[in-house]
């Protein structure tokens, strides 16, 4: 069995969009359904923990109450994501238990993964659901998620779920097939790539923006929940889902790109500060800083030349290299308001610059992850 099959790996989270699961005019479509939840009885068979993060609330919800005509107000959405979402969790209670298997819903906001303290107790009860044998069906919240605080597409939430259970791997299905080289429905000379060993600048700018009319995701997402997955030691692959049994179709080779996992993943703590969704600031540093953070140092706020965004002690903030690419991402250790007052200042000053003792990094390295850019570079500049 080779590194491309669903079946040597141990824990897999399966994402589906809602185009596949929703049709407009017919609402769910029950037979393909049952063909996925064949294939993944098959593999919890094996021996395989499935997850699965199911999209499809809102579009079924809009067929049910007959509102597929024209564009929804957030709160008529949040009404057809409630609708919808009883459906949905049914249809797949349903299907799971006609093959055997034991089935929870778990609906998550944003702050269920990016607050430490509530991604610890959603890990807990998502772990406690694998070990009783029944298989996690999570959705967003949309019913309660305002348009700023929300996830707003389930790839990067399938990605952080992913992540937050050790998968080893993440499949994305949806109605693309894999990544090309330029969006295919723009460009008919558009080359299709099996592999990516790595989600680089040149890769992402493969992606295009465009997204079908009932996901919200794209290309840009899905490689959004790539970096993510990867760094984290999950691989990643996108399929057409548009098949019957999408899922033994990857293994018995159908297109499908497949994402290498980091060979050096983030673990643990790290995998939560890697995959943070929205980080609250950002800070700019020198070349010299750039230099310090490759060889495994702290964030000293001498390196520090510019920081914008509003946070508060603790909270996620992006590092930024002179030309303006994220380098890494981390904890930042003091609060917006000082870090502009001590930005480019050397340790020795920091104190009479804020008035009180104060703590020597910016970012601790031990609150810090590398993105795998520079990490990359890193390598180049050694060699
Ligand atoms: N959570 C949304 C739903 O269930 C879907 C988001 C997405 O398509 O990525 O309708």
């Amino acid at each position: 069995m080779t590194a491309r099959s669903l079946g040597n790996h141990r824990r897999i989270t399966v994402k589906i969009g809602s185009a596949l699961l929703v049709d407009r005019r017919t609402g769910l479509k029950r037979d393909w359904l049952a063909s996925l939840v064949e294939d993944i009885a098959g593999l919890a068979r094996a021996g395989a923990d499935v997850l699965v993060v199911s999209s499809g609330a809102v579009a079924l919800g809009r067929t049910v109450l007959g509102l597929t005509a024209r564009s929804l107000r957030l709160e008529e959405s949040q009404a057809a994501a409630a609708v919808g979402q009883i459906a949905l969790a049914g249809a797949w209670a349903q299907e799971l238990s006609a093959r055997g298997l034991k089935s929870g819903q778990v609906l998550v906001t944003l702050g269920d993964t990016e607050e430490r303290r509530r991604y610890l107790n959603a890990r807990a009860t998502i772990s406690t659901l694998l070990k009783m044998k029944a298989v996690p069906v999570i959705n967003e919240n949309d019913t309660v998620a305002t348009s700023e605080i929300r996830y707003g597409d389930n790839d990067r939430l399938a990605a952080r779920v992913a992540t937050m259970m050790g998968a080893d791997l993440l499949v994305l299905l949806s109605d693309v097939d894999g990544l090309y080289t330029a969006p295919p429905a723009l460009d008919p000379r558009a080359q299709f790539i099996p592999h990516v060993e790595r989600i680089t600048p040149q890769i992402e700018a493969m992606a295009g923006a465009a997204a079908s009319e009932l996901s919200r995701g794209g290309m840009k997402t899905k490689l959004d929940a790539g970096k993510i997955a990867t760094m984290a030691g999950t691989a990643m692959v996108i399929t057409a889902g548009t098949r019957m049994n999408p899922l033994s179709a990857i293994d018995r080779g159908e297109r499908a790109t497949w994402f290498a996992a980091s060979p050096t993943p983030v673990r643990g703590y790290k995998t939560w500060i890697a995959g943070n969704l929205e980080p609250a600031g950002r800070i700019s540093v020198d070349a010299g800083a750039v230099r310090a953070l490759a060889t495994g140092k702290s964030l000293l706020p001498a390196g520090v030349t510019f920081v914008s965004g509003r946070f508060a002690r603790g909270d996620t903030v992006a590092i930024l290299d002179p030309d303006g690419r994220e380098i890494a991402r981390g904890l930042v250790a003091y609060d917006a308001a000082d870090a502009v007052r001590i930005a480019g200042l050397k340790t020795a000053e920091i104190e009479a610059a804020l008035g009180h003792e104060a703590r020597a990094a910016m970012v601790h390295r031990d609150d810090m992850v590398m993105s795998r850019a520079l990490e990359a570079e890193a390598i180049h500049d050694e060699a």
